[in-house]
């Protein structure tokens, strides 16, 4: 895959980059051990005032960086600036909260007097280089999720970006230089998937995080294994999302409608699987699909569009072949499930209903504005099916029965559950999956965590 600005919204090809060669990669491995020498002694208070200097950079750009990832990967240029502002707020808590996040720890006295010690800490050392291997999704925030918490512990960032958002690569590390960052602490690596493996057999890189498919995460995790090297793996989802009779039937088809097709329904934790039970199905299931119809899908450049068209043309491809799949199966279309005619990679809003456990789409991720409808006769078969993937992302669940809250809390197998709401990262609470969905954490104190030694200190 060449490295390359591609305008999903028309195919045109805007700007191609070299990759970079033996020689860079290693004068930039070296920049960054080097860097991590001394960046490591750095004080939190240094650290944050350069971190919350980004952010306010970050916001001054809002407009230039959304228009730059928004003719990279197709998203609409309202949701680019919406996310170029949460990186910025994420950026700023962690710049706020890295400190007593990372403090030392005392354990209990009763076990330090027990080990023989005059004293125990807990200390949270940075480890040291570590590659961000990122999709091109969200080409702003799965980075910063990553880059804000790993400069604040005091780790330096090495980012191999997805092939098809170089601008956005690059605007990156210029990000954190025109903070005040030194060089070699966040450094952009413009290469393509086949030069990671060598990048992360170096023995100066210690750790690896990624975000996206479930080939990738497992080439990479293999590879780290091999190496024994920490890794922290974000990959796909197929997000169920629950309605029970008591729910708000409005709003809950209403933000169901978002949950699935926010940033052109390539998101992993967009709800992809709506199962309604079935005293409510028939109503939800008229209501969600007149929202889906009414969408304003275009040019993601005008602000009123809604859905723009898919990142790629092989992405479009994989999904056509999955709602075939599914037609060919005997799945009912309620809307969509037709490519337009038109230039761009734009696929419909589509619903499809009558789904069965046979068809590709009841086991794979839909990576695109298509949703899937099930029908469930109790909350048991609504958790059965819920947890009938291979994903364990997030999760979402509408009801106003407090037995089923506490029963779909217990149940669903996911990382996330979000109760009358869609699902939706925020810093301080931890994101990430079980199962195929990859495992670790990010955000949060759990997130800043990942990536360092934590080391047992001992004093006799
Ligand atoms: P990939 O997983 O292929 O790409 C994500 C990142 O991993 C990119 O930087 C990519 O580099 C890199 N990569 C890919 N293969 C390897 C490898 N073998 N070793 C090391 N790095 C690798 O995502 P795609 O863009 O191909 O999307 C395919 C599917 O993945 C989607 O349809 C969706 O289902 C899922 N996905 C999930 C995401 C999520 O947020 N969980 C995000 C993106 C995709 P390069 O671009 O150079 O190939």
């Amino acid at each position: 895959m060449p490295i390359a600005t591609v305008n999903p919204a028309n195919g045109e090809t805007l700007k191609t980059y070299e990759a970079m060669g033996a020689e860079e990669i290693e004068r930039r491995l070296q920049l960054a051990e080097a860097t991590f020498r001394t960046y490591r002694t750095t004080g939190f208070g240094e650290r944050a005032r350069l971190m919350n200097r980004a952010a306010d950079l970050l916001e001054e750009d809002q407009r230039d960086i959304g228009r730059v990832m928004t003719t990279e990967m197709g998203k609409p240029v309202r949701q680019a600036r919406a996310e170029a502002a949460k990186c910025a707020k994420a950026m700023r808590w962690y710049a706020g909260h890295a400190e007593e996040l990372l403090a030392d720890e005392d354990p209990a006295h009763s076990d330090v007097k027990d080990s023989g010690a005059a004293r125990v800490r807990v200390r949270y050392r940075p480890m040291g280089p570590v590659l961000a291997v990122m999709p091109w999704n969200f080409p702003l925030w799965q980075v910063i999720r990553f880059a804000a918490p790993a400069l604040m512990a005091g780790n330096v960032g090495l980012l191999k970006h997805a092939s098809n958002v170089p601008q956005t690569a690059l605007y990156l590390e210029d990000l954190f230089h025109r903070a005040g960052f030194t060089e070699g602490c966040f450094q952009t690596l413009l290469v393509g998937a086949g030069a990671v493996e060598e990048i992360l057999r170096d023995e100066r890189v210690k750790a690896a995080t990624l975000t996206g498919s479930e080939p990738a995460g497992r080439a990479v995790a293999s590879v780290a294994g091999d190496m024994v090297k920490k890794t922290v793996l974000e990959l796909g989802g197929s997000d169920p999302y629950v309605v029970m009779p008591s729910a708000d039937l409005d709003r809950a088809a209403q933000i169901a409608v978002t949950a699935r097709v926010q940033n052109n329904g390539q998101s992993c934790i967009a709800a992809k699987r709506f199962i309604v039970h079935t005293d409510v199905y028939d109503a939800f299931a008229e209501r969600f699909t007149a929202g889906m119809k009414a969408l304003k899908v275009g040019d993601p450049l005008e602000e009123e569009t809604d859905v723009g068209p898919l990142s790629s043309e092989q992405g479009r491809k994989d999904l056509e072949e999955l709602v075939d799949d599914a037609k060919r199966g005997g799945a009912a279309v309620l809307c969509g499930g037709v490519v337009p005619d038109r230039p761009g990679w734009y696929y419909p809003p589509t619903v499809l209903a009558g789904i069965t456990r046979e068809m590709r789409i009841h086991r794979e991720e839909a990576f695109g504005p298509v949703a899937t409808l099930y029908r469930a006769g109790d909350v048991d078969e609504a958790v059965l099916i819920a947890n009938d993937t291979p994903f364990g992302l997030s999760s979402n669940v509408w009801t106003r029965d407090d037995a089923e809250v506490d029963r779909f809390a217990r149940d669903l197998e996911a990382g996330a559950v979000y109760i009358n709401g869609m699902t939706a990262s925020h810093p301080a609470f931890p994101f990430g999956g079980v199962k195929r969905s990859g495992y670790g954490r990010e955000l949060s104190g759990h997130g800043i965590r990942e990536f360092c030694n934590i080391t047992t200190v001992w004093h006799g």
